[in-house]
């Protein structure tokens, strides 16, 4: 495994201090660092290089590459909070862009393309661009238009660009995010989720928090640290919410379900998180998103 040293992909600053060490939650005897810049970033420091990452996404439990699972129950709860998240997620995205006909719309990250297919359903022109290639191969299966680079799409020719749950996972985000504010059409919305480090699940579960998620999550956000990179490529935060799903989700990925204690423990933690995103919202929530409008 090949690793490379960043610096801060929001102030290019050198300037940071070792935050936390964290294990590879499929494979434990690995482990990675975790740096806090003085910007407020937290990322992966040294990280793998983009052409060895994609070993990390190819254990049978990652979820969001998983087709058919064998546990029935978790299925099942997994893909109903999906949908209900995918209707939060159009209800917003209604919000700031009135549906009318011929809106087009990219996914970033899409993975096998199952938001792109929800767009399509609400009648948007839609594409999706991931590097996996198996997502990729499901996604055309599914007869989602896929990309696999964005230096194809024409400028100024997008409406709605969505990313969710993927900029944590891109190496080269100074590519992406100018590509993005390239072929965004103006005064239009760039729609992201990621996970929030400020998070209450994250304060108890610590190293265990499972949206560390290392090596896959190369940067952490908080809502104020994603503004402040968002405005250096000319994006303008216009609004931010909780994504409420997650922090049930993440609390279930993140106890020991060997130890009654812990689950006990995490009923507790569960209780205790939605009682603060009620009284202080998104800043504490699991996840969060933002929408920005290209400046
Ligand atoms: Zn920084």
């Amino acid at each position: 495994m090949s690793l490379e040293k960043v610096k801060c992909i929001v102030c290019s600053s050198e300037n940071y201090s070792q935050f936390l060490k964290v294990q590879n939650r499929f494979k434990l005897t690995e482990s990675f660092k975790l740096v806090s810049c003085e910007c407020g970033l937290i990322f992966l420091n040294p990280r793998p290089v983009e052409s060895e990452i994609y070993k990390y996404y190819q254990s049978n439990h990652y979820d969001p590459h998983i087709k058919k699972k064998k546990n029935y129950i978790f299925d099942t709860i997994y893909n109903s909070i999906k949908k209900r998240a995918f209707k939060r997620k159009f209800k917003i995205i209604s919000k700031f862009l009135p549906f009318k006909n011929n809106l087009s719309h990219l996914d970033i990250g899409g993975g096998m393309g199952e938001f792109c297919d929800f767009m399509k359903n609400k009648g948007y022109f839609t594409q999706n661009y991931d590097s996996s290639q198996t997502a990729i191969a499901i996604s055309k299966l599914n007869k989602i238009n896929t990309l696999n680079s964005l230096n194809q799409v024409e400028s100024n020719s997008i409406d709605c660009i969505t990313g969710w749950h993927s900029i944590e996972h891109i190496h080269n985000i100074d590519s992406l995010l100018k590509n993005m504010h390239r072929i965004l059409k103006n005064e239009k919305f760039l729609f992201l989720c990621v996970p929030n480090y400020k998070s209450i699940d994250q304060y108890f579960f610590k190293e265990k928090w499972v949206a560390w998620d290392a090596p896959r999550h190369l940067y952490h956000f908080n809502p104020k640290v994603l503004k402040n990179l968002l405005e250096n490529y000319k994006f303008k935060v216009v609004y931010n919410e909780s994504l409420l799903q997650d922090t049930g989700y993440n609390i279930l990925m993140s106890m020991n379900k060997n130890s009654i204690l812990s689950i006990i423990n995490s009923i507790f933690i569960m209780i205790y998180s939605y009682f603060k995103i009620l009284i202080h919202g998104y800043n504490k929530s699991s996840s969060f998103i933002v929408v920005c409008q290209k400046q």
